[in-house]
């Protein structure tokens, strides 16, 4: 059978497409520095109300994703396959629960972090590291290990997201990852979650130096072409393509667990008339815009609300129509796996502030560039394939901006098409560690519930926007004891908290397990080269 038209990819900046969902999934970023998009949004069955409302997670999970991978790439049982083996690893039954945070205001959290290590980017990444094994294997078959094609898999992290990809990608066959973390600078429990996985093709670099050094030598690595080209450099960061497709499904999975909570037929009148809000803590776009494509291909959302730190270009451009870089001290990683090589203007953030919510910590949001292609091709073209040309030109122009100028402005036109889909909202340290410590003292007939600072910037926001009159799901990122630090810092006023509360088990004796690291005495790209020359 041939790919249908949402089965086939293209570059958001131009003439490039057709590409297989292999090709895009392999090269993470397009030749032409554009990021990738399926030819067509896919619309949903007819019948998926009635058809989906009763599937388990892992087989939605296979609905949505068959829409955009054709059978002729993946036959339909190896993606079962898949999807059963990536989400085998969660210790919830549901995947991804959904809980009523609280009653009065029809609030709702969707529990994202029930993975292997406690973050939402698992959801994704368990996915993305099968499926590199997948693709691997095909190609492999039947190889001698000379003519094998390897992935080495680079990236730097401050702590928040190093640990995700390295448990998508241990002991995955064809595939070695090297993670560098600046010595001394993740906090214990993250510099154990990484150091503790001893599967071979996993290998931990911890550089005497900071996180930006640590970034800095993954984009020289990558621009490095010889090195690139024999080593197979892989990329896992949040603009693959693959990683926004997976979280799709959350949104579909939650809209069906809220109406079986509401005891509601999926095709009632009743049903039918619900619209839903969500409400996600946003850095990179990645999240969201998953929320985008949902809502495209037909699930019922009134609005979604982009959530902020300080780190709001996001808020501002909604506000403004202005997509502006500002100066700010230097900061922090937010899913800063790796660079988007040969690119300056969507690269991982140097300089974003420092905030309670580091993952969220960015200057520019990768994905953003996903969005505003849709927007341009709205607002400023006749459609067709001749409209998804210009709009790839139009893109493009806004980036060259952006990279030379660290700024651009939209049409009101474009505006006016992303606050039809999108609303937005800053919130500061401050209301992050109020909104913990509400939850926490909880309302009369409301039990407490401890927020993550991602997750309470979300609900701040949820807060702000909500009305009883309609259901708002607000997203959890991280499970609190990820960010013991700020989760304290809320909580330690109240008599009878304890963070020993918050633990999960699997922490319990982390620290003390057995570890393996290989330290690198200067920020030298040399000495980097040397650790995977010899490891890889
Ligand atoms: C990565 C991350 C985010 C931001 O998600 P994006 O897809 O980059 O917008 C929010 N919270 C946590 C805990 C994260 O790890």
């Amino acid at each position: 059978m041939e790919p249908s038209r949402s089965q086939q990819y293209r570059s958001t900046r131009g003439g490039s497409k057709g590409f297989t969902f292999e090709a895009a999934v392999l090269k993470g970023l397009a030749d032409d520095s554009g990021l990738f998009l399926p030819h067509a949004i896919p619309a949903l069955p007819s019948d998926w109300r009635s058809a989906w409302a009763h599937l388990s997670f892992q087989e939605l999970a296979f609905n949505v994703l068959s829409l955009y991978i054709s059978p002729s790439e993946i036959p339909a049982d190896d993606l079962k396959d898949l999807v059963h083996r990536s989400y085998a690893t969660f210790r919830d039954s549901d995947v991804t629960p959904l809980r009523h945070l609280r009653k009065k205001d029809n609030l709702y959290l969707l529990e994202l972090f029930h993975g292997p290590t406690f973050a939402f980017k698992d959801v994704a990444l368990q996915f993305l590291g099968n499926l590199f094994e997948y693709f691997l294997k095909r190609k492999n078959q039947g190889k001698s290990d000379a003519d094998r094609h390897k992935i080495t898999v680079v990236g730097a992290t401050s702590g928040d997201t190093g640990s995700a990809a390295i448990y998508g990608l241990r002991n995955k066959e064809d595939v070695s990852v090297f993670i560098l973390h600046p010595r001394g600078r993740v906090s214990p429990i993250q510099e154990a979650q990484m150091t503790t996985v001893l599967d071979a093709n996993v290998h931990n670099i911890a550089v005497e130096g900071t996180f930006d050094d640590c970034q800095d030598i993954v984009k020289q690595l990558f621009g490095d072409a010889d090195f690139n080209s024999k080593y197979n450099l892989g990329a896992i960061n949040s603009i693959n393509w693959a990683r926004i497709l997976a979280q799709i499904v959350y949104y579909f999975h939650s809209y069906f667990t809220l109406l079986r909570s509401l005891g509601l037929p999926p095709t009632s009148p009743e049903a039918e008339r619900i619209q839903l809000r969500y409400v996600v803590p946003t850095g990179n776009f990645g999240d969201i815009l998953a929320g985008y494509y949902a809502k495209s291909m037909g699930l019922p959302v009134s609005k979604l609300i982009v959530a902020t730190n300080a780190n709001d270009i996001l808020n501002r451009f909604f506000q403004s129509g202005r997509y502006e870089k500002k100066e700010a001290p230097a900061g922090h990683e937010a899913d800063g796996q790796l660079p988007q090589a040969a690119d300056g203007a969507a690269a991982a953030p140097d300089g974003a502030k420092e905030t309670l919510s580091p993952a969220m910590d960015i200057l520019v949001s990768s994905n953003f560039e996903r969005l505003l292609w849709y927007l341009a091709g709205e607002a400023e073209t006749e459609g067709g394939e001749e409209g998804a040309q210009k709009a790839g030109e139009i893109l493009a122009g806004w980036m060259n901006e952006l990279k030379t100028n660290g700024r651009f402005a939209v049409s009101d036109k474009v505006l006016e098409a992303g606050r039809r889909d999108f609303g937005s909202e800053r919130v500061s340290d401050e209301q992050t560690l109020e909104t913990i410590q509400a939850f926490y003292a909880g309302e009369p007939g409301e039990n407490p519930y401890i927020l993550d600072p991602h997750t309470a910037v979300g609900i701040a926001a949820a807060i702000r926007t909500s009305s009883p009159e309609t259901y708002t799901i607000s997203l959890s990122t991280a499970h609190p004891a990820k960010f013991s630090a700020a989760v304290d810092t809320a909580l330690k006023k109240f008599p009878g908290y304890n963070f020993d509360q918050v633990l999960p088990e699997e922490f319990k004796g982390l620290l003390e397990k057995e570890k393996r690291i290989e330290y690198v005495q200067r920020a030298d790209i040399s000495l980097v080269k040397e650790v995977i020359e010899r490891l890889a």
